[in-house]
């Protein structure tokens, strides 16, 4: 096995915000490589399909990775820890936002820890400017036509205008 430290940040991104990116940047400093599981999650009833937050996620994310070495994005449909053994991951990375967030995790961590206690789960806490963003909030806030430009890139912004226009 490597010595390199995998590590997998899993969500919806429905879409990606300047919350998920700030996490991603705080967790390359931890992993040396940084696997972005989307979840398809169509039971959450997802806004966007699973290849478009692909898409987005990957245009958001470039700036962190340039040359292409560290990042990768990628779908999962299945079990959490199934794929990080997929994918050799030694660590979950999660953001923690308010306490309201600690329940679920608390809970999710505890069983992922049963599943396979090999793999970590690391929560980096939300930085104080991306704390109160949420891709649920964001997505309310376009349908009502408000302005998203400090939430979301602007590639992601034009997405979101275009799919709540009408
Ligand atoms: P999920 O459907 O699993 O909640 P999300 O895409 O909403 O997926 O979020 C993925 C992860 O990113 C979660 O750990 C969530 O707490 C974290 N996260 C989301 N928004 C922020 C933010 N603004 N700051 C820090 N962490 C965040």
């Amino acid at each position: 096995m490597s010595d390199q430290r995998i590590g997998i940040y899993p969500g919806t991104f429905d879409p990606i915000t300047t919350g998920h990116c700030d996490i991603v940047r705080r967790a390359l400093k931890i992993v040396d490589k940084l696997v972005i599981g989307v979840a398809s999650n169509a039971g959450k009833g997802p806004a966007f399909s699973l290849d478009e937050r692909i898409e987005m996620a990957r245009n958001d994310l470039t700036q962190f990775d340039p040359n292409g070495s560290c990042i990768e994005v990628r779908a999962f449909d299945h079990l959490l820890m199934h794929f990080a053994e997929e994918m050799n991951a030694n660590v979950i990375l999660r953001g923690l936002r308010a306490v309201s967030d600690f329940d679920f995790e608390f809970q999710m961590t505890g069983m992922n820890a049963r599943l396979n206690p090999d793999v970590e789960t690391v929560f980096l806490m939300a930085s104080e400017s991306h704390q109160f963003i949420s891709s649920r909030f964001v997505k309310e806030i376009a349908q009502l036509g408000g302005d998203i430009s400090s939430f979301v890139s602007s590639e992601v912004a034009t997405r979101l205008v275009a799919r709540y226009r009408n």
